[in-house]
């Protein structure tokens, strides 16, 4: 008898929401936070979601990072339902296939760029060489390799937001959920951060979804979602005429280029005042 050909199961999107709405607070307290929102994220992606101060963003991402749960609907991540899934199973999704970015960068402040960056991978029970290893790496792809011993307090702004990214990436993730990650800081330094994710999307492959309020970062993702009062109200391609590279593209990737050849010196110990980059 001839062989029955497998179905062909058409791939689901890696996260897809139907239906999600969020209440917080008692029912006559209750703040309707979303509102019966679908959504869809191919791999690969890279996604913008704007609306206004208070517009339920922070809600959604939360409920994408499997931070919270939805009050109602169905939330999936590659075809899973998350309601059927026990709170370690979640936070093992947290921990394997995302990476958080957040507006205040929430480093700790007592340990090194090394040591933050390494947090995720010390809870994934890896041992310490490789470990190390991943961190280095992921501090290599966000230009930060001679940084390593650094605190947050002696990084500025926008390195210790390159650090909570290499954070983000050090284990690989498949989706990448940024809320405000340019919020606290300068536009030049904005634009470099959004050359980062722009080039962890194109160069690595992670689906990258980022909360803005800034229509010219939304500009420089290739999808636009926006907000308001809890719906989406919007929800277009940026066209490739409107689609703006980051400014330090070019630069920000013969950094780490350059940074990646140096890898072989790069080393765990103090940099030495002065030493040629
Ligand atoms: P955004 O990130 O767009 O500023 P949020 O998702 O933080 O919006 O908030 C959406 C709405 O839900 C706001 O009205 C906010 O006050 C309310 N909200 C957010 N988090 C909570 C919470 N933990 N408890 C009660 N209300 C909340
Ligand atoms: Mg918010």
């Amino acid at each position: 008898m001839a062989e029955t050909p497998l179905p062909t199961v058409p791939r689901a999107p890696l996260l897809e929401l139907r239906g999600v709405g969020k209440t917080y607070g008692e029912s006559g307290l209750a703040v309707s936070a979303l509102r019966g929102v679908y959504l869809r994220v191919q791999a690969g992606e890279l996604i913008s979601i704007m609306g206004p101060s208070g517009s339920g963003k922070s809600t959604l991402m939360n409920i994408l990072g499997c931070l919270d749960r939805p009050s109602e609907g169905t939330y999936l991540i590659e075809g899973r339902d998350v309601s059927t899934l026990t709170d370690n199973e979640l936070a093992e999704i947290r921990n394997r296939k995302i990476g958080f970015v957040f507006q205040t960068f929430n480093l700790l402040h007592r340990s090194t760029a090394m040591d933050n960056v390494e947090l995720p991978l010390i809870y994934r029970g890896l041992p310490r060489t490789e470990r190390r290893r991943l961190a280095r790496e992921a501090l290599v792809v966000v230009g930060m390799p001679h940084r390593l011993t650094h605190r947050p307090a002696q990084l500025s702004g926008g390195e210790q937001q390159r650090v909570a990214i290499a954070r983000a990436l050090a284990g690989s993730p498949r989706l990448i959920l940024a809320d405000e990650p340019t919020g606290n800081l300068d536009s030049r330094t904005g634009e470099e951060i959004m050359g980062i994710f722009q080039r962890v999307n194109s160069e690595l492959g992670v689906t990258v979804v980022l909360v803005t309020h800034d229509p010219l970062r939304g500009k420089q993702t290739r999808r636009l979602v926006q907000v308001r009062d809890g719906e989406i109200v919007e929800d277009e391609p940026v066209s490739e005429a409107e689609f703006r590279l980051a400014e330090p593209w070019a630069r920000a990737t013969a950094e780490a280029t350059r940074a990646a050849a140096e890898t072989a010196r790069v080393t765990t110990e103090p940099e030495k005042v002065g030493a040629p980059r």
